[in-house]
């Protein structure tokens, strides 16, 4: 009888399941065996690897960029889900480092953030910074004179109005919005209360997340 092209198929099959099967168990029985191989390869080689992976992203950059912006879009939800809730659950965690990484590195960060403000990209967007603060301020009504901003700090006996400290010469008071000016507040001694510099730059351009403690604002 004569073998037909569907038993062909079949027997191959048979033989390519068994190899598949055969090569899983024999990766298992053997995975740290292979894994120091493999790593012991790529240090040895690891110049050539490199050299030839960015030989081949050259050659094929078009179609590393189309298929990066294909992946992105198919897991553009995922992705932002993921992080999302990464943020929410490591909030604190991360914040916490980010500050100790910023104690840390305070003054390569600084000098890096120099030398970025001196490129081209860098003044630009300096550039767009400053005028997006002055829109803001040209859009804000800007009625507090100095004498309303003595009587508001003597309102709060001189102390910031988020941590209660005492001002002094060493610790000057500054100028919260309430409602951020970014957020439609205005410059105006209904809007202003006095905060220490670690609050204002705490509270950022968020409404009162911190609270009052002192004085008589509420949200
Ligand atoms: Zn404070």
């Amino acid at each position: 009888m004569a073998i037909s092209r569907y038993d062909e198929v079949e027997e191959y099959m048979e033989v390519k399941r068994d190899r598949t099967k055969y090569s899983k168990q024999y990766y298992l029985k053997n995975k740290e065996r292979i894994k120091k191989y493999h790593k012991q390869y790529y240090i040895k080689n690891v110049e050539n690897i490199l050299r030839k992976n960015k030989e081949y992203n050259k050659k094929n950059k078009e179609k590393i960029t189309e298929q990066k912006k294909i992946y992105n879009k198919k897991n553009k939800e995922y992705h932002s889900k993921f992080m999302k809730k990464y943020y929410i659950l490591n909030k604190e965690d991360s914040s916490k480092r980010g500050k100790k990484n910023y104690q840390k590195n305070k003054e390569s960060i600084r000098k890096r953030h120099k030398q970025y403000l001196q490129t081209k990209e860098g003044k630009a967007a300096d550039q767009r910074g400053k005028f997006r603060k002055r829109k803001t301020w040209e859009n804000a009504i800007n009625t507090l004179t100095a004498q309303e901003w003595l009587n508001i700090l003597e309102q709060y006996n001189y102390r910031c109005a988020y941590c209660d400290v005492e001002f002094n010469c060493e610790l000057l008071p500054t100028h919260d919005h309430v409602i951020p000016l970014s957020k439609g507040g205005n410059n105006t001694k209904e809007n202003v209360v006095p905060a220490c510099q670690s609050c204002n730059s705490r509270k950022h351009n968020n409404i009162l997340s911190l609270g009052v403690k002192n004085g008589t604002i509420k949200v």
